[in-house]
């Protein structure tokens, strides 16, 4: 069995018509990660009566659903109704991370109080330089605050400046994300895509920090596992997969857990690391 710490998910209505759902909103980054203009399409998408068949299809029992990094208060609202519905209707296998974009000021931490009462387990995935606001911003730090208050986790979207390029490639820089870590030591941080193999060994000096699996088969060989273990611990590690996207775009025709579930059982790690990587780690926060 697995549990699933990076997943995303929308309403048909959204993948219906991304350009014209988008347009309407602002939200042009997304769009672009999404849809590119040009380049090969990874994204897939799914309803949540199709992310819960492939769950039980992999033996993923619990999945955490993670807004996306929206450049707009507003976005971030609609998100969250969206994620509401879908953990109420399946509270024993869905979990969800707020979205939050600090240039919503008040009415962004009002939001996230509501969320958090209501049964949200943190805020994720965020991406500072992707939503128009910077990790200094008094805002996030509320939110950061916040976070650690009610005992939640954040997800940030990490990017490894030394991978191809691909749409919405952005700078995400570590130092940054260590002093937010550093800052506000009662709060959990989960640096997405293994923290981009950034300063591994400095991270692990922070018990604060943990790293995710999250599209990894893209960027890197499955050698990537053992040596993320080796740098920063078995311990710090949780799976992901950013499903729907189809991080296997060679094999896969449509989103699914399976092949990134071989594909680290098949690394060649120790039995006890792969375990807590895939299920018991992630245990211990939601
Ligand atoms: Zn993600």
């Amino acid at each position: 069995m697995s549990i699933d710490a990076h997943i995303h998910l929308y309403p048909e209505h959204v993948y219906a018509d991304p350009e014209s759902w988008a347009a309407t909103r602002g939200e042009f980054y997304w769009l672009n990660c999404v849809a590119p203009k040009s380049g090969p399409k990874l994204q897939g998408w799914a309803t949540v009566d199709q992310l819960i068949r492939d769950m039980d299809a992999a033996g993923v029992e619990k999945a955490i659903i993670l807004g996306w990094y929206w450049e707009n208060q507003k976005t971030c609202e609609e998100n969250i109704d969206w994620q509401s519905d879908w953990i109420a209707a399946h509270p024993d296998r869905l979990v969800a991370f707020a979205p939050f974009n600090a240039n919503g000021g008040d009415a962004a931490i009002d939001q996230l109080k509501r969320a958090f009462d209501s049964g949200f387990g943190g805020i994720g995935e965020l991406n500072p330089p992707a939503q128009g606001y910077t990790y200094d911003d008094p805002v996030l730090g509320q939110a950061l605050a916040l976070a650690g208050e009610y005992g939640k986790t954040v997800t940030f979207h990490v990017t490894d400046p030394d991978t191809r390029d691909y749409p919405g490639k952005i700078d995400t820089p570590m130092e940054s994300l260590i002093a937010l870590a550093r800052e506000h030591p009662k709060t959990r941080f989960i640096f997405a895509h293994l923290a981009g193999m950034m300063q591994l060994p400095e991270l692990k000096t922070l018990p604060n920090i943990f790293i995710d699996t999250a599209a990894a088969p893209l960027l890197y060989d499955t050698d990537i596992y053992q040596t993320a273990i080796d740098q920063i611990g078995a311990d710090r590690i949780f799976f992901g997969t950013d499903y729907p996207l189809r991080t296997f775009p060679k094999t896969q025709t449509k989103p699914e857990f399976q092949t990134h579930i071989d594909s680290i059982t098949n690394a060649g790690l120790k039995h006890d690391d792969l375990d807590k990587i895939l299920e018991q780690n992630i245990k211990n926060i939601i």
